[in-house]
């Protein structure tokens, strides 16, 4: 039999420098030799050792990746892309513990944090020692944080905290959450992020069970009731929904990659199956309808690689002098999860019966990938976010 081309049909490859090359590589033997055989079972059981392999991750370097100083590794955004690329590959929730991680948490400390904040909590975080969740979406506001019901309160120099947050991932095994709350009308009722240690008295972490899609990734609500906290936990150096969004952008760079990874573990899957499975007295892969979804799919693949590369490139700042804006975040956002999802669930089709099963990685992908089509802004969100872009009209409300 023919060997099998490798899906990098455009030779990407060439896009990428050596140093990311070797951190991708890197990751990608993590994930096919050492995680891969446990990922069905965690997503099985939902029992994903979060703390291992935080401290695995960290100690690869991969926890903060792309931020500076305080312990982080000082990549660049290709190569922190290129790892959430091959993480999402083995599950999608290896790749949101990084993002959650490193792009929510830790960059939520390190962009808007103070000095004191940044020595405590950075270097535990980008180790692993420590694990930190992001809590913005509540019950009743998802894709409109604007409305949040979490109240911060002052009471003396204190900061006084009530509310919940919900689908907040790692809540439960986090050590440190950063919780964005309104404030007081006598403190401006601006929106404003806190360092929350999870130990301090009247926080709870429920974890959310009974899930159908990142069953391998810990999803929590928070509960605050009277969390008492001092002056300086609020993250001084920004006000507003700006604060959380731009956090949010950070986050979605690392899932445009990661989503394109997943699609490339279904198509892989897939064209080793197809290549064995004999059907009317031939292999299932020698059929032209076969053929055609494979083609569109590796069309897709290979075009959301070269978005997710392109979007890097302006990120490091290697093409253009504009840097990354948020329109080209949502394109890359909206089109990769879409993609990538379709992709999975073409993949299914392709496997039969045998699809539906854990021993095959595409229903898996396929389930994860609808939160991945949800979180960090909805499809429908960065429709309207282009909606806008092109035409000046706001279609949010
Ligand atoms: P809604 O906002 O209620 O949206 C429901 C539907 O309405 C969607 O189709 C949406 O696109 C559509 N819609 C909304 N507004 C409009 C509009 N103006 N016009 C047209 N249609 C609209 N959040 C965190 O803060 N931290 C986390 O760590 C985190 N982790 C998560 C992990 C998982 C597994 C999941 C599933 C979610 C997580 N989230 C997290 C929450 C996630 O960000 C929200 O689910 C998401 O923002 C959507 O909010 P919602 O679920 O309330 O849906």
């Amino acid at each position: 039999m023919a060997p099998v081309a490798p899906l990098d049909l455009l030779d990407l490859d060439a896009l990428v420098g050596e140093e990311e090359r070797a951190i991708r590589e890197t990751v990608r033997r993590l994930v096919d030799e050492r995680l891969r055989p446990e990922i069905p079972g965690w997503y099985e059981r939902g029992d994903t050792p979060v703390r291992e392999l935080a401290q695995e991750f960290g100690s690869l370097g991969l926890l903060g990746m792309h931020l500076t100083g305080y312990g982080c590794a000082g990549t660049s955004a290709t190569a922190y892309g290129l790892a959430c690329l091959e993480l999402e590959a083995g599950d999608s929730g290896l790749r949101s513990i990084v993002s959650v991680q490193g792009s929510l948490a830790m960059f939520a400390i390190w962009k808007h944090g103070s000095e004191q904040q940044r020595q405590e909590w950075l270097p535990r975080l980008a180790s692993g020692e420590a694990i930190g969740c992001f809590g913005l979406t509540e019950p009743d506001f998802g894709s409109d944080p604007g409305g949040m019901r979490t109240r911060a309160r002052k009471d003396g120099s204190d900061w006084v905290l009530d509310g919940s947050k919900m689908w907040i991932t790692n809540g439960s095994v986090a050590d440190v959450a950063v919780v964005w709350a309104r404030t007081d009308s006598s403190e401006g009722g601006a929106i404003r992020g806190f360092v929350v240690p999870t130990d301090t008295p009247g926080f709870s972490a429920p974890e959310i069970k009974q899930k159908l899609s990142l069953r391998a990734s810990v999803t929590s609500e928070l509960v605050m009731e009277g969390v008492r906290l001092p002056e300086d936990a609020v993250l001084p150096e920004v006000t507003g929904l700006r604060g959380p969004l731009s956090c949010l952008t950070e986050a979605r760079f690392g899932i445009i990659f990661g989503s394109m990874g997943a699609a490339r573990d279904c198509l892989e899957a897939t064209i080793s199956y197809v290549r064995d499975r004999q059907v009317f007295g031939r292999p299932l892969a020698a059929y032209q309808l076969t053929q055609a979804k494979l083609a569109d799919m590796v069309v897709e693949l290979d075009k959301g690689v070269l978005l997710a590369l392109h979007l890097a490139a302006l990120k490091d700042g290697t093409v253009g002098d504009r840097g990354l804006r948020a329109e080209a975040i949502s394109i890359g956002k909206l089109n990769n999860t879409r993609e990538a999802i379709a992709i999975a669930r073409e993949c299914r089709t392709l496997l039969g019966a045998n699809g539906i099963t854990l021993d095959y990685p595409l229903l898996r992908h396929a389930n994860n990938l609808e939160s991945v089509l949800t979180y960090e802004g909805t499809a429908e969100v960065h429709q309207l976010v282009l909606g806008q872009a092109l035409t000046g009209e706001s279609a949010f409300r």
